[in-house]
């Protein structure tokens, strides 16, 4: 249930309340009783949605973090020949190449030379084979 649905619930439980308000206790016990059911039903209903809201928040809080992590530490990346690395103080490359595949779903991991005929550079993660790329040596 989204926030519409909840708050449709909790609409429709508040009706159902001014229901009972309305309704003469001495004389209508089997109709309160109903309404009642109703209510509680209504309740069930609008706490379902809560929870389903509280969840779906949850999951976009988490995304929010994932995504600004990942904007942090493309910031500290640098491109060369398409590629980014890691960088050091002068903002030059060091290192291995991030693979651009996992790096495009916020997750930075390092492509590795394989020991495969001509060394290509494989994508631990996702598996992807680049060929030969550049390594840069760290310096200061
Ligand atoms: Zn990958």
């Amino acid at each position: 249930m989204d926030i519409a649905g909840s708050i449709a619930a909790v609409t429709a439980a508040l009706g159902l309340v001014k229901e009972l308000r309305e309704i003469d206790a001495q004389y209508d016990k089997a109709e309160m009783k109903l309404k009642i059911a109703e209510l509680t039903e209504a309740l069930s209903d609008t706490k379902q949605g809560v929870a389903d809201v509280a969840q779906a928040l949850k999951e976009k809080d988490e995304e929010i973090d994932r995504l600004k992590k990942a904007l942090q530490r493309r910031e500290i990346t640098v491109e060369r020949r398409g590629y980014r690395y890691r960088q050091n103080a002068n903002g030059d490359p060091v290192g291995d190449p991030f693979c651009p595949i996992c790096l495009e779903e916020g997750n930075f991991t390092l492509t590795a030379p394989s020991y495969e005929v001509g060394k290509p550079f494989k994508c631990p993660r996702c598996k992807a084979n680049f060929g030969r790329l550049t390594s840069y040596r760290y310096t200061e």
